[in-house]
């Protein structure tokens, strides 16, 4: 779980998704999600399957609550958690996908968090149950404490590259517990 002593720095703003960082925890145990519908980052209905099934399978099994927000709030202090988005935009070529902070509420959390993965057959369950992860502050291998190899099968779906199917591991389950 970030912050970690291989990977520091505090959460911030990013507008647009561009600066690389997945620095930050969620701001609380009930995480509230929204797909987008309509215009330019639109989530199709098997994409939308996919996230609301790997939230079930994979997250369900944790502390975070999971609730769908059909009313989203883009601005003040109770901002929808994560908004989803299929896209391309800044998203770096050796990447399927990105998480970002678009409001720190402190050094550590975040209120609103994007995740933005590429269309066309890279909205998987791993990829989406990775971006999600990042969202709620777990790391990859060389960013973990201890450090692990990015491909160590203990880091589940935080491996790098991340294979279609798979869910979080019992480490990132008892990471995710530890904190929220
Ligand atoms: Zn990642």
């Amino acid at each position: 779980m970030w912050p970690t002593l291989n990977a520091g720095g505090i959460c911030r703003d990013d507008p647009d998704g561009g600066d690389g960082l997945v620095s930050c925890q969620t701001d609380n145990a009930e995480v509230y999600y929204y797909m987008d519908s309509g215009g330019k980052y639109e989530l199709e209905s098997p994409d939308r399957t996919i996230v609301i099934n790997m939230l079930r399978d994979e997250y369900a099994p944790t502390a975070l609550a999971r609730h769908y927000d059909s009313s989203p709030v883009f601005s003040g202090d109770g901002e929808t958690d994560i908004i989803y988005q299929e896209g391309s935009t800044n998203i770096s070529s050796s990447s399927d996908g990105v998480t970002w902070c678009n409001d720190a509420y402190d050094n550590q959390r975040c209120d609103q968090q994007y995740i933005r993965i590429r269309g066309n057959g890279y909205y998987t369950p791993g990829v989406s149950c990775h971006e999600t992860g990042h969202a709620v502050g777990l790391t990859h291998g060389r960013q973990a404490s201890p450090m692990l190899s990015q491909t160590d099968s203990r880091l589940g779906c935080m491996q790098t590259p991340t294979a279609f199917g798979t869910g979080l591991g019992a480490s990132n389950r008892e990471n995710i517990n530890a904190t929220y």
